[in-house]
């Protein structure tokens, strides 16, 4: 099995734009890309009926020059190796990108979990974790929550951690805030979407007061940039879920909004804007079309319809690289995904900090800090992106390449 990612994703394709405009020798390059370990472990569980159920997960670890692996752990059941290394890898650069003391690393289990009880989702999760204790620790690899992995789920990892360990918080972050959980970080990925827009707005020129915003998701991520945005004064002309979208050229009221979203889990039934479809949605005129549902959401099929200034890539991977090439030519900017939903591993290392200090910040502090860390990242991109050129995409890889490959060079001598 080829250790590389696969070179039709646009992460990939951006590594190998990124390392030739940084000059780096080929060499240096493979060993940047390979991962350091991949573990593979069957994890056997019993089933409430008694019966023994058999899944496979895996943690792959991909580089630690800078810090500890860091990154969240998936119960999806398209989960496998190929997925796993390629998360683990954009988790090195967005780690670098927003100058953390962190790595990369990911893992996953392959397994629909709406299959199962939560005492049997409770009994794999203990399970999964005794297999992967040989190669983790709060100084060695912390992970986090990812798809269809909750705080309840970081309780049981934290829980079976520390019987073994003693009491341990910081191997895990991402919980809940009676176990050591941030303020700030349920709304830290949203939040940090709207600062990159309002950043971008800065640099293209836009004034964000009354720009026409577009937003297709409105999960975690989706319904807080949302909400900041409106804050900043943009105007909220579209969102989306799985069930479809609201359009209001006038702009939706998005406070009433996200309270109606957070009480029902969906969009659906709210009573202002028209209905439309998901196509439509994309295909919208606007100044900021933000994709903060699934990745390839913008993609051959539908990229011709595009109807924005700016993409805002919030969710991982929500353009493909065939899209991300016709858009360029169409002058479409992109602000990509790395640098956009940083927030939320940003405030994961506020977590992990204040857990190894035993210290608790308020939310303030921990909103401020992270208003730093994404200001500082992007105005780091956006003079890589002037000076040489390249689209913000591989300024963003250029950054973050860059900041392993000098650390890397000091530790290998
Ligand atoms: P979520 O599950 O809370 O929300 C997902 C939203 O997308 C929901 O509103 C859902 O209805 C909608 N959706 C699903 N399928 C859709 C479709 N076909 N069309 C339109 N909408 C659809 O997830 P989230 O935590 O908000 O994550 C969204 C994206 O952001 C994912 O790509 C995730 O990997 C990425 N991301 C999340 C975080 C985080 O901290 N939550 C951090 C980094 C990246």
């Amino acid at each position: 099995m080829s250790k590389k990612t696969s070179s039709s994703d646009p992460t990939s394709a951006a590594y190998e734009s990124a390392v030739k405009q940084l000059g780096l020798k080929p060499n240096i390059a493979r060993a940047l890309e390979m991962p350091d370990r991949e573990l593979s472990v069957e994890v056997a569980f019993r089933l409430d009926n008694g019966e023994l159920e058999s899944v496979m997960g895996y943690r792959v670890q991909h580089n630690n020059t800078r810090g500890p692996f860091k990154g969240g752990i998936r119960y999806h059941h398209h989960v496998d190796i190929e997925e796993v290394r390629s998360l683990a890898t954009l988790m090195t650069w967005k780690t670098s990108l927003v100058d953390i003391p962190y790595g990369g690393g990911k893992g996953g289990i392959s397994v629909n979990p709406s299959k199962y009880s939560k005492t049997e989702l409770e009994r794999m999760s203990r399970k999964f974790f005794r297999a992967i204790d040989p190669i983790i620790g709060p100084n060695i690899d912390i992970p986090a929550p990812d798809v269809n992995t909750t705080a309840q789920v970081m309780s049981w990892f934290m829980d079976e951690y520390s019987q073994s360990h003693g009491y341990t918080p910081a191997i895990v972050t991402g919980k809940p805030l009676e176990l050591g959980g941030s303020e700030g970080r349920e709304a830290a990925t949203g939040r940090g979407t709207a600062i990159i827009t309002r950043e971008t707005a800065k640099r293209w020129n836009i004034d964000l007061k009354g720009a026409k915003v577009v937003v297709q998701g409105f999960g975690n991520v989706g319904s807080y940039a949302a909400k900041f945005l409106h804050e900043y004064g943009a105007k909220i002309i579209a969102v989306s879920d799985v069930t479809g979208g609201l359009h209001d050229p006038e702009g939706l009221d998005i406070p009433t909004l996200f309270d109606y979203n957070y009480e029902h889990k969906t969009i659906d039934g709210f009573d202002q804007g028209n209905k439309i479809t998901n196509d439509e949605l994309l295909g919208l005129e606007c100044e900021f079309l933000i994709p903060a549902a699934l990745g390839s959401a913008i993609n051959d099929n539908n990229v011709d319809s595009v109807n924005c200034k700016v993409i805002v890539e919030a969710a991982n991977g929500p353009v493909t690289g065939g899209a991300a090439t016709k858009l360029w030519d169409r002058k479409v900017a992109i602000i990509p995904d790395i640098l956009t939903n940083a927030g939320g591993v940003t405030v994961s290392y506020f977590e992990w900090v204040q857990n190894l200090q035993q210290f608790k910040w308020t939310e303030e502090d921990v909103n401020k800090r992270l208003e730093n860390k994404m200001v500082n990242a992007f105005n780091e991109v956006y003079e890589i992106k002037k000076n040489k050129k390249v689209p913000m995409r591989i300024a963003s890889f250029m950054v973050a390449i860059d900041r392993v490959y000098r650390s890397y060079l000091l530790r290998e001598g």
